[in-house]
């Protein structure tokens, strides 16, 4: 199967991963355009702070996620591995390199070896029919039934 070329992922209905009843029903989710594929881009008003912001456990993950990275940023945003004091790996999303700079002077437990993203696209581009808002119920239940259906894929 091919990459999503809007939200580069081959797995159309893989997003949410973790409870996504709960997701697809409280969250705003970027609704791919081409593939139909949600990805939540829900902002935490206390926090500030989007999906995407928060770190993954494996680069793949963090890949599902960047689409709305870049439509947030409106640019090509950077996937970043990070490891904390225990050598423990983690993979963040970043705007670019400074953002990641100011990132690791607030965390200073945390490092950046390369300081250069393990994965990033080399353009960004606006697409027609995407879609950003909440589900109805109705979308919510036809989405949950497909996921089902094509275990995650
Ligand atoms: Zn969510
Ligand atoms: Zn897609």
């Amino acid at each position: 199967m091919a990459e999503c070329k809007e939200c580069y992922s081959a797995h159309s209905r893989i997003t949410p991963l973790l409870e996504p009843r709960n997701c697809l029903e409280n969250h705003t989710q970027y609704i791919c355009g081409t593939c139909g594929r949600c990805i939540c881009i829900d902002r935490d008003e206390k926090r500030g702070v989007q999906r995407w912001n928060f770190p993954f456990k494996t680069l793949e993950t963090a890949k599902l996620y960047l689409r709305t990275a870049d439509a947030s940023m409106k640019k090509p945003c950077g996937i970043y591995e990070i490891t904390d004091k225990n050598g423990r790996r983690s993979y963040k999303i970043f705007s670019d390199c400074e953002a990641l700079t100011a990132y690791l002077a607030k965390n200073r437990d945390k490092r950046c070896e390369t300081k250069a993203p393990l994965y990033q696209r080399e353009t960004y581009e606006e697409m027609p029919d995407t879609q950003i808002r909440r589900l109805t119920q109705q979308e919510v239940e036809q989405y949950l039934l497909e996921q089902q259906k094509n275990n995650g894929y």
